[in-house]
């Protein structure tokens, strides 16, 4: 991971918007911008030098870690050494990042700012330059879409009637741990006959039933990527409708994949997807967006909905998972990832969406 220039990258964005210094605490952020995977961490930017705030219990790991920061192992409270340092420097405006910090934390940093330091919240600094994901990333990335597509195909073998979804889950999750994976990116859904009509269906002990959808969407962790796909088969034989509902949904899908390009909307394609399903009029069963930005967490930005004006670029991975919901029936949800090319895009996941009936 090349963390000096993403540190560097950072650095311009914190000169273009005059802040003499930057707190990141968010995880992901940290992670992203000096390699620390621990939970206890500041890393505090300061006219163009790092310094890293942790506890004791994590001096070995944040040595072994970081990059590109001094490690400082404070006392007490990282916030609070942080902001020593900063008060001996005279700096006037220190960032921080307001979308991750709670009210509590943003009085306590009133509190302790010494004159002439003011800390400005600030939204999507970091996450703005990490939409865009460098080569190092994509590679992670592909691979934790492989290893997510071979477990997803491994659990398919599990499905049938009478068999509960959390079993189909647990055979998923099992296949991912032996498949490397750090852990789970979510909880993994399961959701089989009427149950499929919930878009968050977590798996439950309830059996399949003898017909019926099952929505299965799951994703791994590995080396801190996430991976997120959604597959729907059918145990029994589709009737005539549930055909007509699978075949509009991949239609929508494969319309949302088309429509992707550098310089479009996240908006145009959510609205590539939904046309589809509007012309099959089954869109009224269509109610969350079209798909949203993957990485270091499951969901990033940009978010694919109805008004979104982001415009998509060149190294972002979004997922494009139009579903339709029909109260009392049962659903269907189709999920890939793809990574933004110059002329268009790149699924990733490398699974059949043709549907399979048992
Ligand atoms: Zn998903
Ligand atoms: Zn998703």
């Amino acid at each position: 991971m090349d963390y000096p220039l993403r540190q560097k990258t950072f650095q311009q964005t914190l000169d273009g918007e005059n802040l003499q210094g930057f707190a990141v605490t968010h995880p992901a952020n940290l992670r992203y911008l000096c390699g620390y995977t621990g939970s206890n961490g500041l890393l505090l930017f300061l006219r163009g030098r790092r310094v890293f705030f942790t506890d004791g219990r994590y001096t070995e790991q944040a040595r072994d870690e970081v990059r590109g920061a001094r490690v400082v192992i404070a006392k007490g409270p990282l916030l609070e050494a942080a902001s020593k340092l900063i008060g001996e420097v005279k700096a006037a405006a220190i960032g921080f990042e307001g979308d991750h910090t709670t009210v509590t934390t943003a009085a306590e940093m009133r509190k302790l700012a010494a004159k002439r330091i003011s800390w400005k919240p600030t939204s999507s600094l970091i996450m703005g330059q990490r939409m865009i994901k460098d080569s190092d990333e994509l590679k992670i990335i592909c691979d934790a879409v492989n290893r997510g597509a071979a477990v997803y195909e491994h659990a398919l073998q599990s499905i049938r009637s009478g068999v509960r979804e959390s079993e189909v889950a647990g055979e998923l999750e099992f296949a991912a741990r032996r498949a490397g994976a750090d852990g789970m990116a979510f909880d993994t859904i399961v959701a089989a006959g009427k149950r499929s009509a919930l878009p968050h269906g977590r798996a439950s002990s309830q059996p399949i039933p003898r017909r019926g959808f099952v929505v299965v969407d799951s994703g791994v962790v590995l080396r801190g990527y996430c991976s997120d796909m959604t597959r729907t088969v059918h145990v029994g034989r589709a009737s005539r409708e549930e055909r007509r509902w699978y075949g509009a949904v991949l239609e929508a899908q494969l319309a949302g994949i088309a429509a992707v390009k550098p310089g479009t909307t996240a908006g145009a394609v959510d609205h590539a997807a939904r046309q589809v399903l509007r012309r099959a009029k089954l869109d009224q069963f269509f109610t969350h967006s079209t798909g949203h930005g993957v990485g270091l967490e499951i969901h990033e930005p940009p978010r694919l909905g109805k008004t979104q004006e982001e415009r998509l670029q060149l190294g972002m991975v979004i997922t494009i998972e139009p579903g339709i919901y029909v109260p009392g029936k049962g659903g269907i949800r189709i999920e890939d990832m793809v990574v933004v090319t110059k002329t268009g895009c790149q699924v990733l996941t490398p699974v059949s969406k043709e549907l399979i009936e048992f």
